[in-house]
């Protein structure tokens, strides 16, 4: 199969549409990484299968579930908590995906065995117009190859997908640049499953909220975890990948003194100078969150068997930041 990557446009839209009408996969554009969207009402789950099958996604990692407003979410669920309605107020479209009870309607492929399901609204234009011109909400994750680090343009989709799908839009580079938050609802408190783009902080405003532990700790073989994507190792470039705990000149001396007896090394700082084994992840978390992906995909086209991290701030999108690289990096951690 031909993969064509198609830039964002009322034809490709239309394109789009007519592929996923087809029970066919189509990458598209959001904008905390891009997707790789099916059809989830369509009864025979053949686009849905397909995304499981080109990803090689485990059966048991449940699909987050697009939607292009409240009237779409409303026949998917069995119950929407108030404290949900007015979450979807303040941030959808955006990168907040919630988890409900699901309903009949939606199969337990899509839902990896669970009796919830999870959805988001995206903001990015052209999510919605693909899901506004489909009818119907798309079943989609991250459209690069399981474990890979999530693709944050089109260029890295063609990477891992080249062959595999017929069609990539292209809506240029993810704002975001990690995936969503995901939040379930428990005991009237909003628990945070995964970081993501809308913060802990922001969540705050509307309730107690509070971050599940697997969210920053590794959890232990056969440990049942909520959010199931979290116990899998993820998001990992060819290089071995650890986070240093030091900042600024330490950090530098650090990587430059391993650097003195290891080839094929590169240091991520953050708003460093780009020289020598020296690229820069970002001075805001903001900025970390959108490169990080890339970064680590670029590591690998550098050759690069060893990738040290700086140490991310751990507070707003910072978390989401850490809580990726904890995983690319196999929660290997270097004290200085
Ligand atoms: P991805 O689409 O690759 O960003 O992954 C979606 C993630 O959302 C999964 O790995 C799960 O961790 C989480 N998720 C999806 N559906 C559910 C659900 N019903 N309950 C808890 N977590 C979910
Ligand atoms: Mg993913």
């Amino acid at each position: 199969m031909t993969t064509r990557i198609e830039k964002f446009s009322r034809e490709s839209v239309a394109e789009a549409a007519e592929l996923l009408a087809n029970r066919r996969v189509v990458a598209i554009p959001t904008e905390t990484v891009y997707g790789l969207a099916a059809n989830a009402l369509d009864k025979e789950m053949w686009g849905v299968r397909e995304i499981f099958r080109v990803k090689g996604r485990p059966q048991d990692n449940p699909l987050i579930v697009h939607v292009s407003g409240m009237k779409m979410l409303r026949p998917l669920v069995t119950e929407i908590p108030d404290i949900a309605l007015r979450l979807a107020e303040r941030f959808w479209g955006g990168p907040l995906t919630m988890i409900f009870p699901k309903s009949a309607l939606v199969s337990d492929v899509i839902s990896g065995g669970l009796d919830t399901v999870a959805v988001r609204m995206p903001a990015s234009e052209a999510a919605l117009e693909i899901i506004k011109k489909c009818g119907f909400p798309l079943a989609a994750p991250s459209a690069n190859l399981s474990g890979k680090p999530s693709p944050t343009t089109a260029a890295h989709v063609y990477e891992d997908m080249n062959g595999k799908i017929p069609l990539i839009i292209d809506g240029g580079e993810c704002n975001v640049g990690v995936e969503s938050t995901v939040v379930c609802f428990k005991d009237g408190k909003i628990r945070v499953l995964r970081p993501g783009g809308i913060t802990a902080e922001a969540l705050s405003e509307y309730g107690e909220v509070e971050v599940d532990k697997a969210v920053t700790v590794q959890p232990d073989k056969g440990e049942k975890v909520l959010s199931p994507g979290m116990k899998y190792k993820h998001y990992s470039p060819k290089a071995d990948v650890y986070i240093v705990n030091a900042h600024g000149e330490d950090f530098r001396q650090y990587c430059l003194k391993r650097a003195r007896y290891e080839n094929d090394l590169l240091a991520l700082g953050a708003g460093v100078r780009e020289e020598g084994i020296f690229l820069d992840c970002g001075g805001s978390p903001e900025l970390q969150a959108r490169r990080l992906f890339s970064l680590l995909r670029r590591a690998d086209e550098l050759g690069a068997k060893t990738v040290l991290v700086e140490m991310p701030q751990k507070g707003g999108v910072g978390l989401a930041v850490y809580n990726r690289l904890l995983r690319a990096a196999a929660f290997r951690i270097i004290e200085v």
